[in-house]
């Protein structure tokens, strides 16, 4: 176990760290932040910002003798950094877990692996591979780049198979993966913590609303049948078993008109669709990446209220760069986050409220209202 008063290192300094970094100093540990970012929402709240880039050997040795465990915000960490942390320290995820969530190829070859069912898709490394798509998957497709890709970046839609040598070429040929576009019912996701004691402990599942690619909202409780969320459960936990996980986890998962259940990806950290928890469980995500970290109980993660978190994007910011009118939307039933980002830009994710209501209310319709009020929409 490791207690109050030791150290942790956190690589990544954008707000997950930051949220994070609030976590564990509230619990009386220090914290090491390595973002090679000199404007660094979780480096300007810790006890030490190390400004360099992640491979950069003189601060990962440093990180390693300081800190008594390891652990991301951020998936695209070189792997290779986690397998060099390893041999030194403490780290989790580990280099495994994480270079599985980094390739959208490797994480769908996984689930199948485990009896979970991904969107049907193709792996692109050629022309041949896009026609071999088109001959099994009915369009209209999503073509995604394997690596690197988030928020939505990094994907195209592709209605003919002309379409999809276009846009192959546009992505610049890395290699893509060909997945069916699914008709959503629902997306839904779990978060989940599994501790160094192997304690495992789930957040209630959430409904995400995306647009343009970028999450939306996250609703608690979901309005998905029973059955349904227990099987993402399941599969969840299988993923984090598999792989020995410590920390927290996220899936994310699709659902179909018939009710299918489909795995789409999953993330080796807290996560967006957890922020929700920040505010209505009793333990949030962060607060619970800290305690599995560290090897120390799991909180309650029972959500005591129903509620719907917003993200709030630098769409909201006018051209003058003037934020939004936040005392329009302050009443008590909402909570406001912002992450201490100075410049806004479109589709950059500055914060997220959480609007919070007794069980049984549409806390996405009134959440709804309040992003109107503020959007002036
Ligand atoms: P990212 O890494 O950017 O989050 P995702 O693969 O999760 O990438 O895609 C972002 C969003 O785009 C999804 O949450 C979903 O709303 C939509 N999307 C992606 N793939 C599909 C698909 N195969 N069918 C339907 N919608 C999809
Ligand atoms: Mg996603």
């Amino acid at each position: 176990m490791i207690l109050p008063g030791a150290t942790l290192g956190m690589l990544g300094g954008g707000q997950l760290g930051r949220m994070f970094v609030h976590a564990a100093t509230s619990m009386g540990y220090r914290v090491i932040v390595l973002d090679p970012n000199t404007a660094s929402p979780a480096g300007e709240i810790a006890h030490l910002h190390l400004q360099a880039n992640y491979d950069d050997a003189h601060s990962l040795k440093a990180l390693a003798q300081e800190c008594d465990v390891i652990t991301t915000e951020f998936e695209n960490v070189p792997a290779e950094v986690f397998e060099h942390l390893e041999e030194n320290c403490l780290v989790s995820p580990s280099a495994r877990a994480l270079a599985l969530a980094q390739d959208r190829i490797k994480e769908k070859r996984f689930a199948q692996s485990l009896s979970i069912p991904p969107t049907p898709f193709q792996a692109v490394n050629s022309e041949q591979d896009i026609e071999k798509a088109f001959s099994e998957i009915n369009a209209p497709m999503i073509l995604k780049t394997t690596r690197l890709g988030y928020d939505g970046k990094g994907q195209a839609v592709v209605k003919t198979m002309q379409n999809g040598m276009e846009q192959w070429n546009a992505l610049g040929n890395v290699e893509c993966v060909l997945e069916k576009r699914i008709t959503l019912k629902s997306e839904i996701s779990v978060v989940l913590a599994r501790s160094t004691a192997k304690e495992l402990s789930f957040f209630p599942v959430a409904e995400n609303v995306h647009r343009d690619g970028i999450l939306f909202t996250s609703t608690v409780p979901a309005k998905v049948n029973e059955k349904i969320q227990s099987l993402a459960k399941t599969y969840a936990q299988k993923i984090a078993e598999e792989l020995d996980y410590y920390g927290v986890l996220a899936v994310e998962f699709f659902i179909d008109a018939d009710d299918n259940l489909f795995f789409n990806e999953m993330a080796p950290r807290t996560h967006n669709s957890g922020h929700y928890t920040m505010d209505a469980c009793y333990t949030s995500q962060f607060e619970q990446q800290v305690r599995a970290i560290c090897g120390l109980p799991l909180g309650n993660p029972v959500a005591h209220s129903a509620v719907t978190m917003v993200n709030v994007l630098g769409d909201l910011w006018d051209a003058k760069g003037q934020q939004p009118d936040w005392p329009c939307i302050l009443n008590d039933n909402i909570k406001l986050h912002l992450y201490g980002k100075h410049e806004a830009r479109l589709g950059r994710k500055m914060g997220h409220f959480n609007f919070l209501a007794k069980q049984d209310e549409d806390t996405l319709m009134h959440a709804m209202n309040s992003f109107k009020m503020l959007s002036k929409e």
